[in-house]
């Protein structure tokens, strides 16, 4: 990859921030966007504005098969089986509060169980938390071991007669270990419970086919992709879509209303009430080929060779603590330098024009497993480049003298 000429295609990182160029390392939190998506929303708006599904008229016509056209490029993204298997939400939250709330209603009861795992991001635990208030359902939690990984072996025993649901995410945003998730989700079936896949951090940095995987359940935002933000994607597998309920209701989302009787539409738009963000579908679509186009592949390779060289020189730096050293890691690093508070090491660091994230990062419970109260962040994109470690480097080193 010709990481120079792709930094072109996002303007911001030619930006200067206090007059440093602005190194952007927070991508876990989101992403920045490339021309052609900030382009493809003021072409929506400009060219192809009108409401969908509802109109005859050719601009709503041309809107729709656009909006269409932008769910069968997620559907190819992700190879899922069918287009109506692709449901488009506001984001990853979204999409797990979604499916939280139509599974708990529909296939659980009291003293069911859901199992989640200790490194999930909040949008992942409380949405279970208000099914396990409002339904007595107990959640169980697959905890890790020191490297970061979870432990399998205690998640096999986690299953009873009473676990109905596995909800966990397939990369960790704050440790970015890559989880097992085809393993987990056959052993989830070998005791006939369906998963849901957290893919809010993996879409971005690996090849995903849910088919292949065999999740019931995959969630996403656009927005970490490359994508514009407040709009998603549930994937769920058609025949448990069909026999879930519908979530909210509105207009989209009916076959015929009358004060009797209503019944509903037909997938994926049962699941869709409202009018869609149906210029954030196309400028999402947008992102996907833009992604598919560098290669998820030649992507993944430059990401991990900028977390080894990361991970290497910080390594050299005293005191230097890493959270998260998993086998199979993303290109997320955690860290602590000594007993510099991660709020101080974050905010000096924007002084030298680097953006990295700092505090819990939505993972409260994983912070108080790892004894902790917060990390500083790093995680790094196929646009970022050696020389810019080397000043994340410079930079942390610079802090620490500081302070020392
Ligand atoms: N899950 C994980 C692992 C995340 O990292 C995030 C965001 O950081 C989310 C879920 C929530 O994503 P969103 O805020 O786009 O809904």
């Amino acid at each position: 990859m010709d990481i120079r000429s792709i930094r072109k295609d996002f303007p911001i990182l030619s930006h200067k921030i206090y007059d440093s160029p602005l190194i952007y390392f927070d991508n876990a939190a989101t992403t920045q966007k490339p021309r052609c998506v900030v382009e493809k929303i003021e072409e929506g708006y400009y060219n192809a504005n009108a409401n969908i599904h509802r109109g005859v008229h050719f601009l709503s016509q041309e809107a729709t098969e656009a909006h269409e056209k932008a769910r069968r490029t997620v559907q190819k993204f992700i190879n899922a089986r069918s287009s109506n298997e692709i449901v488009f939400t506001r984001g990853t939250t979204e999409s797990v509060n979604l499916v939280s709330s139509i599974f708990a209603d529909a296939c659980m009861n009291e003293g069911d169980e859901v199992i989640v795992s200790v490194m999930e991001h909040h949008s992942n635990i409380v949405p279970w938390q208000i099914q396990a208030a409002r339904k007595g359902i107990a959640i169980k939690v697959i905890p890790m071991n020191e490297k970061g990984e979870l432990q399998m072996d205690v998640y096999r025993n986690l299953f009873s007669e009473k676990t109905k649901i596995v909800a966990v995410t397939h990369v960790s945003n704050v440790l970015g270990t890559i989880n097992p998730v085809k393993e987990i989700i056959e052993i989830a079936h070998e005791h006939e419970v369906p998963v849901l896949i957290d893919g809010a951090q993996s879409v971005p940095h690996l090849k995903v086919d849910v088919q292949d995987l065999d999740a019931e359940f995959y969630a996403f935002s656009a927005h970490k992709i490359y994508g514009p933000t407040g709009i998603g994607v549930l994937y769920g597998k058609e025949e448990w879509l069909d026999k879930l309920p519908p979530y909210q209701g509105g207009g989209e989302m009916i076959a015929s209303v009358t004060f009797e009787k209503t019944t509903f539409n037909e997938l994926p738009f049962k699941f869709e009430a409202g009018t869609p963000d149906f210029i954030g579908s196309t400028a999402m679509a947008e992102a996907l080929n833009y992604i598919s186009a560098l290669g998820l592949d030649n992507i993944a390779a430059w990401e991990n060779e900028l977390l080894q060289y990361a991970t290497e020189k910080l390594n050299t730096i005293e005191h230097m603590r890493i959270f998260g050293q998993a086998r199979h890691k993303s290109s997320v690093l955690s860290f602590l330098a000594g007993d510099i508070h991660h709020y101080d090491m974050g905010m000096l660091l924007d002084r030298l024009g680097i953006a990295v994230r700092t505090g819990h990062h939505c993972a409260q419970p994983l912070m108080q497993a790892l004894g902790i109260e917060g990390t500083v962040r790093a995680s790094f994109s196929f646009y970022n480049t050696k020389e810019e470690i080397d000043a994340f480097v410079a930079g942390i080193e610079r802090v620490c003298k500081m302070f020392h």
